[in-house]
């Protein structure tokens, strides 16, 4: 399986990182190894300055999407979740300002935390209504709703599957609202879709 991660997709968040919002979706991949799975400590890199969350919508991928069109995309979504993208922001600062690929920022062990998968998806979801949000130590640091998406899922799995298949199994991070910020050892992150918990993670020593 793969992971493929959206980035900027939420426009506040584009504008707090510095970013202009994209007029089509900016996304990168993350392997199978960069999975933190529940009930496992987020373990942080060997790399030097801020580890950075990112909570975001995640959707499992239930088929084999090429050239999928909109209207046929959320077909290939069985379920979905809660998942944080971690990133070595200073890291990924330094490559972006050298025009190079992001991916020693972002696709290192463990830096894919995933939530449980308790939500399947039934005639009557919305994945654009829900509410999202994280805590950090028991305090509120993103909410937001993805209806605030600037791409909605269907269209960037019709996207993304213009150039990559997607694949039974695989899953897709939808990018991040506002309000990112650092994790230090010792934090306890737990992420809600409204309001229910579906992610829970401490972040644990190296
Ligand atoms: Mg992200």
């Amino acid at each position: 399986m793969k992971i493929v991660c959206i980035g900027r997709n939420y426009a506040e968040h584009a504008k707090e990182l510095g970013n202009a919002t994209p007029s089509e979706p900016v996304f990168f991949l993350k392997p199978s190894t960069a999975c933190t799975y529940p009930g496992h400590p987020i373990l942080l890199p060997p790399i030097e300055g801020e580890i950075a969350y990112e909570l975001e919508l995640v959707v499992m991928i239930d088929g084999y999407a090429k050239d999928v069109p909109v209207s046929m995309a959320l077909g290939m979504v069985s379920s979905f979740t809660l998942g944080l993208d971690l990133t070595a922001r200073t890291l990924q600062n330094e490559l972006k300002a050298k025009g190079l690929p992001w991916e020693k920022a972002k696709a290192w062990d463990g830096s894919a935390v995933i939530g449980d998968v308790e939500l399947p998806m039934t005639s009557t979801t919305d994945l654009q209504a829900l509410a999202i949000e994280l805590k950090k130590n028991g305090g509120t640091v993103q909410k937001d709703t993805t209806a605030n998406m600037l791409f909605n899922v269907q269209t960037l799995i019709s996207y993304v599957s213009r150039y990559i298949t997607l694949e039974p199994g695989d899953l897709l991070f939808t990018g991040t609202p506002a309000g990112v910020g650092p994790i230090a050892e010792g934090d306890v992150l737990e992420g809600f879709i409204n309001g229910k918990r579906l992610l829970h993670a401490t972040v644990g020593k190296r």
